[in-house]
């Protein structure tokens, strides 16, 4: 952390603009056959059912041409979200989807801002707040993804890299505007090695202090990088953390299930 920005250490209150999601981002993972068997895994299991109905937002993000296979078992116990939007409406952008498309396939969130995206698509700050602002406009609820690299946690940075990446989103969405924010370090995406409990709860605070002062009002925050069925419930049950974005252990109905039933709920 730099001094730039006190962390607080005062844990937020639960309130009701704060909801426990598990998401799970399938990334470029999946086909049609295993994606029918992950789905009526998920619907008979009981956890579902329970952690649905004590409301528990599950969210499950597969690779756009699979949506379709998803869409007659969600909307009762879990929910479909992209993994990624334009900031257009429509236009000669080939290989993109916008968000409206997105309504059109079911999904009622989506990821933007990815570390993913940021790295591979080159995808600017200024472009993920468009790309938020196109999802709210859609009627879509955006998960919005920072997070710090190993470099800039080892400079100190982790402050200003991720007050940067929300500030660009504040600046283009309005306060009523609610979106969902995803913590992921991106040092623990995919490497197994997730942040601790103090790591995550310490960038949690300061990103819910932050949103405060410039919303009034508080703002659900998933963590996300190497979340799975070991680690889960430690982390959940960090007062400032909300729920999981959930990558490689989202890929199985039995891990995803397991981080699922973490929540505690
Ligand atoms: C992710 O892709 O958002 C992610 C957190 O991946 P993993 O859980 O595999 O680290």
């Amino acid at each position: 952390m730099t001094s730039q920005q006190q962390p607080s250490h005062a844990s937020v209150s639960q309130q009701s603009s704060r909801q426990t999601i598990i998401a799970g981002n399938w990334k470029m993972f999946g086909t049609a056959e295993s994606t029918r068997a992950f789905a009526e895994e998920m619907v008979r299991d009981p956890r579902l059912a329970h952690a649905s109905g004590n409301g528990v937002g599950v969210v499950i993000c597969p690779p756009t041409p699979l949506l379709h296979v998803l869409r007659p078992f969600c909307g009762t116990f879990f929910e479909l979200g992209g993994q990624d939007c334009h900031q257009n409406v429509n236009g000669a952008f080939t290989g993109d989807v916008s968000a409206g498309m997105l309504v059109d396939a079911g999904c009622r969130y989506v990821i933007v801002g990815h570390s993913e995206r940021r790295r591979y698509h080159h995808e600017s700050d200024d472009v993920v707040a468009q790309k938020t602002r196109a999802a709210l406009a859609a009627g879509l609820t955006p998960i919005v993804c920072v997070g710090e690299t190993l470099e800039e946690r080892q400079a100190e940075q982790t402050a200003d890299v991720v007050l940067r990446q929300l500030d660009a989103v504040l600046q283009a969405v309005s306060p009523d505007q609610q979106f969902v924010l995803a913590y992921e370090p991106v040092w623990a995406i995919g490497t197994g090695l997730a942040a601790s409990v103090e790591q995550a709860g310490e960038v949690h605070q300061i990103l819910r202090k932050f949103y405060r002062q410039r919303v009034s009002n508080d703002i659900t925050i998933l963590y996300g990088g190497s979340v799975n069925a070991t680690n889960a419930k430690e982390l959940l049950a960090h007062s400032d953390i909300d729920g999981a974005l959930v990558g490689g252990a989202s890929l199985e109905s039995r891990s995803f299930l397991a981080i699922v039933e973490a929540t505690g709920v």
